[in-house]
């Protein structure tokens, strides 16, 4: 093995890779929060950071070796009063960790359990509020023993167990922090007391835009990597289309009777979409959103339009449809019921805002993994960069080989994602806005761009463009990218790339056949 290599699978430990096939996130931590206190009217966080006896005491509650050094605890609040506390946490299930929150009232009894990520293949009973429900108005002082006063669900014994645990961990926590010293959080608006940090490794996972946000930051501060949390969060309320009050969904129904104005950033994110629209001559296209709709992919599992359903929505789609003017900053539209769709763009701008955070802050080496859309802030200390396994496009166990990231972004987007089968076809997510149906000659494609905003909107593109004009697309717009074409049944997979990306992957087993390095 050479050093690179050997580095690699060394650095690999670091990286978990959202996109497994079994991962499933229920619920970002913000929408968590609402369904635990729906009548709050604001909420606040500390930090606290248990002493070396009360950490004892938790691991005496919990049954389990405390990994955090610290908790961030969300108190909830209703014009003045404290209605209770709720904290984000993660257990270990068989192999992979649950992340999960636990809400209390002020007195300290469970009032919601919520499964916001569920990683494993087995055991996903848990997340099922039946199962849940045992647990609400349990107290610090209930045993909660498995089999007792929790009834188990077999298939799921060790989720039901690291649940448990977790929600005792929780309730010993709030009570260190809160309950026991007779204390009360800080109200909203009024400055939480400061909590001295430590810089080392912070590896933290959130649920956010329906997906998985991964961060690891070197050498940083918790505060660092949760201040990213927070911008993502604040950007899916600017940019998701598929929350009604999203500054986008408001945006598109005020420029139904004239020019909208927009939010820097809901403005910037469309001023690259129609960048990416232009040089990938409509392949990338924003307003394929009735389409998505059609095919069932906007929150469903999919399912084949009839031929009517289908002319009307592709009468609806064009970009050119949309008038942005840099000066006023508005959005007009000259077809009032027009719709956009972010979700091919969105998580790579929300990564590099993220990104962004984490520099301001200070933070010198980071890998951001937005569900495929990934940024490296610098390297880890002595790498050429970020290891990065490109994911195979039939074969999840499989990779195509290892790029290393250094104060680039990359992007992958491919036809598994959201996809069904029917009579023996796949139809998939990404469509090709000229015919309305799903694109059919590229099955994945993988940019590495300056910034992760450009990565993920030209990573779909490639995916309706297909490997030789998508090659052509990347090379005119000044980025890398590795096209895998739609695989012929019993053949080899052929990749085609611009020349830097192939000389510089580290090629896996099972790249197949790879064309374009003579350039
Ligand atoms: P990604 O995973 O980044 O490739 O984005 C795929 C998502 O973008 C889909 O689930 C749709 O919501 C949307 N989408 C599908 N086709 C297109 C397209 N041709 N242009 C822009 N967005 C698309
Ligand atoms: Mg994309």
């Amino acid at each position: 093995m050479s050093i690179r290599a050997l580095s690699w699978f060394l650095l690999a430990s670091l990286i978990v890779h959202a996109e497994d096939g079994n991962t499933r996130v229920y619920l970002s931590e913000p929408d968590a929060l609402r369904e635990a206190f729906p009548e709050a009217t604001s909420f606040s966080s500390e930090r606290f950071r248990p002493s070396e006896e009360e950490r004892a005491r938790i691991e005496r509650h919990s049954g389990r070796p405390l990994h955090e050094s610290e908790f961030c605890i969300h108190s909830a609040w209703s014009a003045g009063t404290l209605l209770g506390y709720a904290v984000v946490t993660e257990e270990i299930g068989c192999f992979k960790p649950i992340t999960f929150l636990v809400a209390t009232d002020a007195k300290g009894a469970v009032r919601q359990v919520s499964v916001l990520v569920y990683r494993e293949c087995r055991g996903g009973e848990i997340a099922r509020l039946r199962f849940r429900k045992q647990l609400f108005g349990k107290t610090l002082s209930d045993p909660l023993r498995q089999n007792q006063d929790i009834v188990n669900i077999s298939g799921a014994t060790v989720s039901v167990k690291s649940i448990t645990d977790g929600v005792r961990k929780v309730l010993a926590a709030i009570d260190a922090a809160y309950l026991s010293r007779g204390a009360t959080p800080a109200p909203p608006g009024t400055a939480a007391p400061a909590v001295s940090e430590e810089r080392g490794t912070v590896r933290r996972a959130r649920p956010a835009m329906g997906a998985l946000l991964e961060i690891t930051a070197l050498e940083a501060l918790p505060s660092d990597v949760d201040a990213a949390f927070r911008e993502v969060a604040r950007l899916e309320r600017v940019l998701s289309h598929y929350r009604a009050d999203s500054e986008l969904s408001l945006a598109l129904r005020a420029a139904r009777t004239g020019p909208a104005r927009l939010g820097d950033d809901l403005f910037e994110c469309l001023l690259a979409a129609r960048r990416v629209w232009e040089a990938s001559g409509g392949a990338f296209d924003p307003t394929v959103a009735p389409l998505v709709e059609v095919w069932g992919f906007k929150g469903g599992g999919g399912r084949v339009p009839e031929a009517d359903e289908l002319s009307a929505a592709l009468a609806r789609v064009g970009f050119h449809h949309v008038a942005l003017d840099c000066d006023r900053r508005t959005m007009s539209l000259d077809l009032p019921d027009l719709a956009l769709d972010l979700g091919a763009i969105g998580k790579g701008y929300a990564v590099d805002r993220a990104a962004e955070v984490l520099r301001a802050r200070g933070v010198r080496a980071a890998l951001i993994d937005f569900a495929g859309n990934m940024a490296a802030i610098g390297a880890p200390p002595g790498e050429d960069g970020w290891p990065v396994l490109l994911r195979h496009p039939r074969n999840p166990e499989s990779s195509l080989g290892v790029v290393f990231l250094k104060d680039r972004a990359i992007s992958t987007s491919g036809d598994y994602e959201k996809c069904f089968v029917l009579d023996g076809k796949r139809y998939h997510h990404i469509l090709d806005p000229r015919t309305g149906r799903p694109a059919g000659t590229a099955c994945q494609a993988t940019v590495l761009a300056a910034t992760a905003t450009e990565a993920d909107a030209l990573s779909t593109a490639m995916c309706v463009l297909g490997p030789d004009r998508g090659r052509e697309v990347a090379i005119s717009s000044g980025v890398e990218a590795l096209i895998v074409a739609e695989p012929v049944p019993g053949g080899e997979l052929r990749c085609v790339g611009t020349p830097r990306i192939l000389s510089e992957l580290h090629v896996g087993e099972d790249c197949g056949a790879v064309e374009g390095a003579e350039g």
